[in-house]
């Protein structure tokens, strides 16, 4: 990876429903680098059946986090495919403190530029409004909201045209699970990146485009 050539290696971090998926949607478009979301690779995994995808299962549908050790061969994997060269999106990792520290040893060793991190700050009553009322497209895994962003077509994806689903973890008993381990697990990362002075905070509670405009304003 040669390091005159200009990267952008974003992290969103935020909680489940923060909007860190749709942001890095538009913003892989925007930018054209690759989005490395691990929640959407562990699904994948997950669809083609075996033991790991019934290991994947128990451990997604009760909200606990997937060992590090399987998420980081995941992005290794897909971080040396060529169209990450430019940089990358990441999406939903790192989770924990040693993914953080792994992600960072990963940049260095590839010779890449450092991360930037937005923090996407939602309020944990607004994370669970948007959750429990979530439509996902299993084919391109773009997110609606039942009322704020309802599809054209009711249970349409409005860009692919598949039938919209209800993920098997947004469901009150699940999301408030995946949010206990979010303040366990993932929430000290700010203060991670905080020392590291790499973090940007910014007020994910706005509409999806006001908050894209402010993650555009800072990077
Ligand atoms: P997400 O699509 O980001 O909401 O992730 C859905 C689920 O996948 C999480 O609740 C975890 O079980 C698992 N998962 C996704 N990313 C990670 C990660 N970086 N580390 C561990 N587990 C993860």
């Amino acid at each position: 990876m040669g390091q005159g050539l200009k990267q952008n290696n974003l992290y969103l971090l935020g909680a489940p429903g923060a909007g860190k998926g749709t942001q890095a949607q538009q913003l892989s478009a925007l930018l054209h680098i690759p989005q490395i979301s691990t929640g959407d690779m562990l699904r994948e995994v997950r669809s083609q059946g075996g033991e790991l995808a019934a290991t994947l299962s128990s451990l997604m549908d009760s909200g606990k986090l997937v060992p590090d050790g399987l998420v980081v061969d995941l992005v290794r994997k897909r971080l040396s495919r060529p169209d990450c060269q430019g940089g990358a999106i990441f999406d939903g990792f790192p989770r924990t403190d040693d993914q953080a520290k792994i992600l960072d040893q990963l940049l260095v060793e590839q010779n890449r530029t450092p991360l930037k991190v937005v923090m996407i700050d939602v309020p944990v009553d607004e994370l669970k409004r948007r959750l429990v009322d979530r439509l996902t497209c299993p084919n391109c895994n773009r997110s609606y909201h039942a009322v704020d962003y309802p599809p054209r077509i009711p249970y349409r994806c409005d860009v692919c045209g598949a039938t919209l689903v209800t993920r098997s973890d947004d469901n009150l008993h699940t999301i408030e699970k995946r949010l206990e381990a979010y303040f366990r697990q993932t929430a000290p990362l700010i203060n991670y990146y905080e020392k590291q002075k790499s973090l940007i905070r910014i007020d994910g509670s706005k509409k999806i485009p006001d908050v894209f405009a402010s993650i555009l304003s800072c990077l």
